[in-house]
Formats: structure tokens, C-alpha cells, sequence
């Protein structure tokens, strides 16, 4: 089989420590072209300063990764798919729903493949605890994702604007998680969002779910975090408690504790070429309408001023 010609577009932190690797490993891709209008490129590989840029002058590309910050996918998105190629979406999927929705009818138009990418449902931890839970009674859970944004985001303005998410954009990962082990649905009930007096976005969110059974679920989310950082889920059920910990790499639960290797990026691109070879696309945008619930639902509260 002939490999996917992929175009990188947005050569960012995310492209450089993650996708490329992932691509580099696996077979099913070759890196045709990036898109970046500042960053250097990489070395023997053209580079585009837009998407049409790359459409009008660049080597043919069956599939892009989209890497830019959310704010701007969407018609990068349109570009490709009216080309005719397939496309990956980095997490979180758009800056709206209805967005990500728009994409979806396209892509199924098209005939091409959408991938919404939620790359912590791939960490070790996760699919085993799927299993585990689907044959456990959920009592309670809760989500602890504390980290220093400090050391994680320096510099990164599109975080702090409106569609950027603040705080939410790692908290969608642990919302990617739960809602996938989860045997039942869940909903917002109550939330209070921290902002900054200077910012647009939430640096912390407090926030009470329950699923469908009725059991509670809370999250902790909270960018001020120095020392140890915090990436946990635990979950109270009839037969013990379940902890998923380091953002779902390590799984504890009561017959012991598991550390596998991290594969999330080559999960991710496992999947994206079996969507892409067999015409099917995956957009599940359940994290996103959580944080979007949040957003409508949730009580504002400032706070002192952040600075980097
Ligand atoms: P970043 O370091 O700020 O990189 C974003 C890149 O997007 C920039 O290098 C910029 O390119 C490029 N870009 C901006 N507008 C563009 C446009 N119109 N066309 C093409 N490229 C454009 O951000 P990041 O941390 O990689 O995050 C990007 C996405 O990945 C976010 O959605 C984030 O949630 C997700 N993600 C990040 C991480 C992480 O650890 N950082 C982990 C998982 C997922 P130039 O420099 O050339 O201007």
C-alpha cells in the first residue's frame, strides 16, 4: 500500500515533540510538506507559509495534521478537505462546536476522513481501565489536574484568548478520559471559573458533574500548581477504587499498579491511518461540550493577576 503523504501545519511545540516522531514511526506515512508562517522548517522538507500556499505550490498530500492552536482550524480544515485530503485535528477539536460539527457534514461529503484526536485516551492506562469499569457500580469520582502553566505554556497568548480555554485546555484532556471509562454519560450540574483580572480565559475551574446513576464527580482543575504536579483520576466503585495517575500512563487498582510505556502519539496515528485506509471517520466531541457546559453554565470569579 502506497504510504499517506502528510502535511504538518503548525510547527509548533506539539508538532516537534510529538507528531513528527509518531509520523516518523510509522510506516503508513511519509511527511510530503509543512505549514508554518514563522517557525524554521525541518531540514529537507518544504515548507508552506499557508495552506493555500502549500495547495497551489507544494508536492501532492493525501491527509494534514493540524497543529495550529484552535482558534485558527477551522478554515485551514475547509482548505484541505475541499482539496480532497483527509484530516487529523489536534485536541481540542475547534474554538466551537457547531465548528467541529460543520466539519464532520464536510468531511462525510467529501468522502474523506475527519480524525478529532484525543490523545490521553491513548496513554497506557486508559483502555484497561475502560474494561475494568464496564463491569463495575460507579459510586464517585474525582478529577485532580493541577499543573504550573508557567512551565507547560510559557509565552503561549492563543491559550489566554477566547478559544483558547485557559486552564480547559489540559482539562480537556482528563474530560477525554473520563468520559471514555466511564460505563455511563455524564453533565455539568455546578462550576465556578477562576479568571485572571488581566486575562480572558479561566486559570482555574471548580467543577461538579454526575453521571446519569447520579453518582458525583468532581474536578479540581488549577494552573497555579508549583512542585509536584497533578494529573489523577480516581474513581470509588463496588469492588475498590480505581486511580488512574501521570494523565492515565499508570494504573492503580486493587490487585496493584501498572506503568507501561508512553505510546499516545503512535496510538493516535495507529488510528489515523485505519480510519484513513478503511473511509471512516471519528469526531466525538463529548470533552468539548463538557467544557463548552462549563463555559455557559459555569459562576465567574476574579482573581489576583497573572503574569509570566
Ligand atoms: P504552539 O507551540 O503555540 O504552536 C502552535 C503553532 O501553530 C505555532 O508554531 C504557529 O506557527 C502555528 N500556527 C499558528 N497559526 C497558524 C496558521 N494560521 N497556519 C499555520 N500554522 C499556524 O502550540 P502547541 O503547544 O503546539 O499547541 C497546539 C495545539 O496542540 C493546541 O490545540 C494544544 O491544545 C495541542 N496540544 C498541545 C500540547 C503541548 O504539550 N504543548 C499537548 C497536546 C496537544 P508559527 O510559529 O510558524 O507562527
Amino acid at each position: 500500500m502506497d504510504p499517506i503523504r502528510i502535511a504538518i501545519v503548525g510547527l509548533g511545540k506539539i508538532a516537534r515533540d510529538q507528531h513528527i516522531p509518531a509520523i516518523r514511526g510509522n510506516g503508513n506515512f511519509d511527511i510530503a510538506a509543512t505549514v508554518s508562517p514563522h517557525s524554521p522548517p525541518m531540514e529537507g522538507i518544504p515548507q508552506f507559509a499557508s495552506i493555500e500556499e502549500l495547495l497551489e505550490k507544494g508536492p501532492a498530500v493525501d491527509a494534514v495534521a493540524l497543529c495550529t492552536p484552535p482558534q485558527v482550524r477551522y478554515d485551514i480544515a475547509v482548505s484541505a478537505l475541499k482539496a480532497g485530503m483527509h484530516v487529523f485535528l489536534e485536541k481540542p477539536p475547534g474554538a466551537t462546536l457547531a465548528e467541529v460539527e460543520a466539519l464532520k457534514d464536510r468531511a462525510d461529503k467529501v468522502g474523506v476522513t475527519l480524525f478529532a484526536s484525543w490523545h490521553s485516551r491513548f496513554a497506557a492506562g486508559v483502555a484497561p481501565a475502560r474494561a475494568w469499569l464496564a463491569e463495575r457500580t460507579v459510586k464517585s469520582a474525582k478529577i485532580i489536574w493541577r499543573e504550573d502553566v508557567r512551565e507547560w505554556h510559557p509565552g503561549q497568548e492563543w491559550i489566554w484568548q477566547p478559544g483558547g480555554l485557559g486552564v480547559f485546555d489540559p482539562g480537556i484532556n482528563a474530560l477525554s478520559i473520563i468520559t471514555h471509562i466511564l460505563p455511563r454519560p455524564m453533565f455539568l450540574k455546578d462550576a465556578t471559573l477562576s479568571l485572571p483580572a488581566n486575562r480572558a480565559a479561566p486559570i482555574a475551574a471548580d467543577i461538579d458533574f454526575q453521571d446519569t446513576a447520579g453518582a458525583p464527580i468532581h474536578m479540581d482543575l488549577d494552573w497555579r500548581q508549583t512542585g509536584p504536579q497533578s494529573w489523577d483520576i480516581i474513581v470509588d466503585t463496588d469492588a475498590g477504587e480505581l486511580k488512574l495517575s501521570s494523565g492515565g500512563a499508570v494504573l492503580s487498582l486493587p490487585s496493584g499498579t501498572e506503568r507501561n510505556e508512553d505510546l499516545e502519539y503512535a496510538g493516535l496515528y495507529a488510528r489515523f491511518a485505519n480510519l484513513v485506509r478503511g473511509g471512516r471517520s471519528d469526531v466525538d466531541v463529548a470533552p468539548m461540550r463538557l467544557v463548552a457546559d462549563a463555559f455557559l453554565r459555569g459562576k465567574r470569579a476574579t482573581v489576583e493577576e497573572f503574569h509570566d
